[in-house]
């Protein structure tokens, strides 16, 4: 499963749009950096911090678990776009699936104090 172009960029404005692009891992590194902290932090029963949120990874990973949970495991077979495909049966559902994950994102954000909450 690959997000196409059109639809990563759409995801990324989207955590952009909501103040959160600081948040976004700079490279895989990063990225990966955080994934073990957030594991290490979610054992621990912590919250994230800035040192373990990635939005733009977390919001990417719930429209790929929604996806699967939506068409089963068959839909992790080839590159296919789950927006893209998403909206084949269902227009407009992957719209909300974009809208939806970043608004989760800038929910959480604000739950744990990462940003102003007014
Ligand atoms: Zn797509």
């Amino acid at each position: 499963m690959k997000f196409c172009s059109t639809h990563w960029d759409a995801l990324r404005e989207n955590i952009k749009a909501r103040g959160l692009w600081d948040f976004v891992s700079k490279d895989g590194a990063e990225a990966g950096r955080k994934m073990v902290a957030k594991q290490e932090a979610n054992d621990k029963g912590e919250p994230p911090t800035a040192a373990s949120f990635d939005p733009l990874l977390l919001a990417h990973m719930n429209i790929v678990s929604a996806y699967i949970e939506d068409v089963g495991i068959n839909g992790m077979v080839g590159d296919k776009c789950p927006i893209c495909e998403v909206e084949k049966s269902r227009a407009g559902l992957g719209k909300e699936w974009l809208d939806g994950s970043c608004d989760d994102m800038l929910r959480i954000a604000k739950h744990f104090k990462l940003i102003a909450t007014d």
